[in-house]
């Protein structure tokens, strides 16, 4: 069939000229630039004479994408494989494009790479919407461990922090502590003072809570309502005891009155705090259900105190006090 374009090189060159893509061609043995769309200038700045060697290219290439880019086109191109490559061109004035390079390596017929042809594409605006989203998406996942209130860890984290750790525990035969903690009469604190006065309340304690650890795997949490549970992996006894201890005095330092609470005049907590090396047949909700009835000891003895278990094996996983 007659091919309308053959040898029509004019036409080419509008139809090539008057495209959004900016074509190139680049000559492989002395990698030069043959030829530039002259969209180029529009885009990026440079005029299209400027564009003499594949280095100019090189050079116009985001510091920290180039080694990249360049090491993959070379190699792309060496081998004969058409390719494309996301990168970002710098501008005349200091900017940054998002450009996509669509690559087709032509080759003689003795199949060496003679040439490259492609089409650069200005894809800034296709990567500014997918930088927002991975951005959203990265704020979706934090929104989904974190309590809204507070800002610390939700129960949603605990669950996987302890399920992990509880694993971690059972492997390394090292000890878990867990404390679950509660403020003392803090309904009447709500009535007294008001909502506002004990949602700040809780985030003071919540404060003071991430301030009683100091190791990087150990996790406070949100409970639920104004109760808080810490998770300390390879934690015995003795050091549960004192960051419990710890916990306490933090929340005493700040010193929050309470004029409702039948058991002192600020502000106080009731703690369980439990120690497990877990065996197979143990479960961590069992773990949780013996720390909470130490919590709940704690409060029948009169509250404003800690109450620690034993929770080994044996015991049927209940921690005795
Ligand atoms: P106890 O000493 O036995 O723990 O008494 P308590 O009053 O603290 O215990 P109770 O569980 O009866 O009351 C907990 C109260 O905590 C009830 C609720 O009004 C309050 N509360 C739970 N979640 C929130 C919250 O997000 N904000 C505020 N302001 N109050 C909350
Ligand atoms: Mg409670
Ligand atoms: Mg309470």
């Amino acid at each position: 069939m007659h091919d309308p374009f053959q040898a029509d090189s004019a036409v080419y060159k509008t139809l090539l000229e008057s495209t959004k893509a900016i074509p190139w061609k680049i000559d492989w043995a002395s990698m030069t630039f043959a030829y530039i769309g002259p969209q180029i200038e529009p885009l990026l700045g440079w005029t299209q004479q400027s564009w003499i060697s594949a280095n100019d290219w090189a050079e116009r290439i985001h510091e920290e994408d180039r080694e990249r880019v360049v090491n993959f086109c070379i190699a792309q191109s060496q081998s004969g494989i058409d390719h494309e490559a996301d990168y970002r061109a710098l501008t005349a004035d200091g900017r940054y494009v998002w450009i996509r390079d669509v690559v087709h390596v032509l080759r003689n017929a003795a199949g060496e790479t003679e040439a490259l042809v492609g089409f650069m594409f200005d894809i800034s605006e296709r990567k500014k919407t997918e930088e927002q989203l991975l951005a959203l998406q990265k704020q979706l996942e934090e929104y989904s461990y974190k309590d809204g209130l507070t800002g610390i860890n939700n129960r949603r984290m605990f669950d996987s922090v302890l399920e992990v750790e509880w694993a971690s525990a059972q492997r390394s035969r090292r000890p878990l502590s867990l404390i679950l903690l509660d403020i003392d009469f803090f309904k009447q604190f709500n009535d007294h003072y008001g909502h506002i006065q004990g949602d700040d309340c809780l985030r003071r304690v919540a404060e003071a809570l991430e301030a009683a650890v100091v190791r990087p795997r150990d996790c406070v949490a949100r409970f639920g309502g104004e109760e808080f549970v810490l998770v300390l992996p390879e934690t015995d006894a003795e050091s549960a005891k004192q960051i419990a201890e710890r916990c306490r005095k933090l929340v005493g330092h700040l010193r929050i009155p309470h004029e409702q609470s039948k058991v002192a005049q600020l502000l106080t907590l009731s703690l369980g705090v439990g120690t497990i090396i877990p065996e197979a047949h143990d479960s961590p909700m069992a773990f949780i259900e013996a720390v909470d009835r130490l919590l709940y000891q704690a409060k029948q003895q009169g509250r404003d105190r800690l109450l620690q278990g034993h929770c080994s094996s044996g015991e049927e996983g209940a921690c005795q006090a």
